[in-house]
Parts: structure tokens; sequence; C-alpha cells
């Protein structure tokens, strides 16, 4: 074999935990969570070892199923898979609880990676109807205005994480780190806390490079994960005519370049997919040259886009932009 498979390869996090570099985005459209369970079957068995969810999804007790079937099957040991959960802003001062709602639904004991959804506080408020464990997901003030809690501070959502890490009894997270922490954010949790994170989630792909962030994680030796690698739903981003010509080049598919362009770059990359035949079609590495890889970065870095734009995102500074 010429070249790994994607599904074999794997990053260190600053803590010495190892993470496939290939994982399974499951924010799967709501209406179709139910599919969910097939498509991290289908992960499994196509080779990925790592599967990303969040409280926020909804697909803890679907992903939870599939992973009680694997594992009582013998097809996987627990030790053998990553799975990456997240707090949610409304859950902000409740990280502990939160953690145990994902444990309990996914049938773990741990997560190996636990996130800071986002650098926000929401108002926590109840709602038996459509809540997620009776909780609102994006409490609204009035539509696309979220209600957030006034006069509170979302570094102490980072240090109810830190606590549960540091707690040398508390079995319940391998690593933890945040997602959508612009570096200024980054800078002020290495000022205010003890533990580094090992990892910061975000959109990234050609067309939104992150380039000023990729630099800054790498000198703190943060790793950076890649979510809507593909531009999300509709996947804009396999479009781009580069990808399609280094699809064409190195003979795989226009996902594999995506995959392999970040793989290249040192950063984990969790696409998202309910089709199995497409989930177990594109694993293969390209060996992108260097030349190939800034080529890619020069789309965005000239015309940035960024596709998942929370309407609350807004409010954090250093967010906003497409930079
Ligand atoms: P992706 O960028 O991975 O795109 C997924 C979509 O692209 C799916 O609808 C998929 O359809 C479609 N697609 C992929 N390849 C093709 C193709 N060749 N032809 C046609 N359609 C294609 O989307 P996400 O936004 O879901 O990002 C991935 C993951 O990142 C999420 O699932 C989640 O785990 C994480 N995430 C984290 C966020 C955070 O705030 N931390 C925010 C957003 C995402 P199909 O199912 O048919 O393959």
């Amino acid at each position: 074999m010429l070249h790994p498979k994607t599904t074999e390869i794997t990053f260190k996090l600053n803590n010495g935990v190892q993470i496939p570099a290939l994982g399974l985005g499951t924010a799967s459209p709501r209406e179709r969570a139910q599919e969910t369970k097939q498509a991290v079957k289908a992960a499994i068995k196509a080779g990925y070892r790592h599967i990303d969810t969040a409280w926020f999804y909804r697909t803890e007790p679907i992903i939870g199923e599939a992973l009680k079937e694997l594992l009582e099957n013998g097809d996987i040991k627990r030790e053998d898979i990553f799975v990456t959960s997240k707090v949610w802003p409304s859950n902000w001062n409740h990280v502990s609880e939160s953690l145990d709602q994902s444990l309990h639904d996914l049938g773990l004991e741990y997560v190996d990676l636990y996130l800071q959804h986002w650098p926000l506080c929401f108002q926590r408020i109840e709602d038996d109807k459509d809540g997620i464990h009776g909780i609102k997901g994006i409490p609204l003030e009035k539509e696309s205005k979220a209600l957030f809690e006034e006069g509170a501070d979302w570094i102490k959502t980072y240090k109810q994480l830190e606590k549960i890490y540091l707690d040398p009894k508390d079995k319940r997270v391998r690593s933890i780190g945040v997602s959508n922490f612009p570096v200024e954010y980054l800078q002020r949790v290495l000022k205010d806390c003890e533990v580094k994170p090992a990892l910061n989630q975000v959109e990234i792909h050609p067309q939104l490079p992150q380039l000023e962030l990729k630099k800054f994680c790498a000198e703190q030796n943060i790793l950076l994960t890649a979510y809507s690698p593909m531009g999300s739903s509709g996947a804009p981003v396999i479009k781009l005519p580069l990808v399609k010509e280094l699809s064409e080049k190195y003979k795989v598919t226009v996902n594999d370049i995506i995959i392999s362009y970040h793989i290249r770059k040192g950063t984990v990359v969790i696409p998202r997919s309910l089709n199995p035949v497409r989930i177990a079609g594109c694993i293969e590495f390209a060996p992108l040259t260097e030349e190939e890889i800034n080529k890619l970065d020069d789309i965005g870095k000239k015309d940035p886009v960024r596709y998942i734009d929370e309407f609350f995102a807004p409010s954090i500074p250093g967010f906003t932009g497409t930079k």
C-alpha cells in the first residue's frame, strides 16, 4: 500500500492522547436523525474510529444505540474508538450535569474529548415540549435574537470542564478543549486557566482557511478540528474547480481531496454523511503537495466564505468576520 487510508492516520493531543485524524460528524438534520445509527455503523465498518457529537445535536441517544450494538457484537472495543461531545451554552453553568446526560445517552462511561461548544452563555429555560432534556436549545428573546444570561462569563464553563479533567477520581473525560474560539478567546483561556485546551473545533475549508488561528494554535500546541469541511448541507466546497482538478490528478473523490487537505495540514476533520456508500468510499489519502495546499488556501484568503453563520455568533468579537 502506497499511502495509508485516512481512517488509519492519528494525531497526538497536547496531553498525549491520540486522536484519529478523520471522524464522522453527526449534526444530522432533525428529520433524518435516526439514519445516524446506520451511518455510525457504516463508518465503523469502513474503518472510522472517531465520532463527533454534542448534546445539542439530539443524536447522542441514536449514536448510543449504534455503539451498544457494535460493542456487544465485538466489532469494536471501547478503547479503540474516540468519541467527542460538547457542552452547549444553555448548560454553561451545568457542565457536570450535561456531561452526565451525554454519557447516559451515549451509553458510555467516558468521552475521549469534551468541548465547550461556544464561548457564550444562554439563559437556561425549561421546555418540556421541544427542549433537549427539558431545556431550550436556543432561547429566543424574539426571532433571531438569543437570550443571553446577563453578567455570565463564558470562562466559567471552561473552568468547570477543567475541574472535571483535573479531579483524579473523575474519569468522565480523557481530554478537554473548546469550539468556535477566536484567538483572543484562546488567549484569555491560556491566561486565566490551568489546563491548555487540547483542541479548538472551528469551521475550516479552502474557502475559510483560518490561517491566523492555525498559526496561533500551532505555536500553542493546540490542535484544530475542521468542522463543516464540505461547506455543510449541499457540500458547496467540493464543487470548487481546483478540488475537482486535484481529484482527477490523484484519482480519488472530491471528498478525499478535502479530507486529505486537512490531514496534510495537521488538522483533524469531521465530515458528516448519512450515505453509507459515501462514508466507505471517501477514505483514500491524497498526498497533496505544499504548493497545492497553498493554492487551496488562496481561495479563501482572497474571498473568504463562512457557511455556519449562526445568528448568535456575531455577539462573539472576532467571530463575525470571514477571517
Ligand atoms: P459537512 O461540511 O460535513 O457536509 C455534510 C453534507 O454534505 C451532508 O449533507 C452530505 O450529504 C453532503 N455531502 C458530502 N459529500 C457530498 C457529495 N460528494 N455529494 C453530495 N453531497 C455531499 O457538514 P456539517 O456542517 O455537518 O459539518 C460536519 C460536522 O462538524 C457536523 O456534523 C458536526 O459533527 C460538526 N460541526 C460542529 C460545529 C461546532 O459548532 N462545533 C458546527 C457545525 C458542524 P450525505 O449525507 O448525502 O453524504
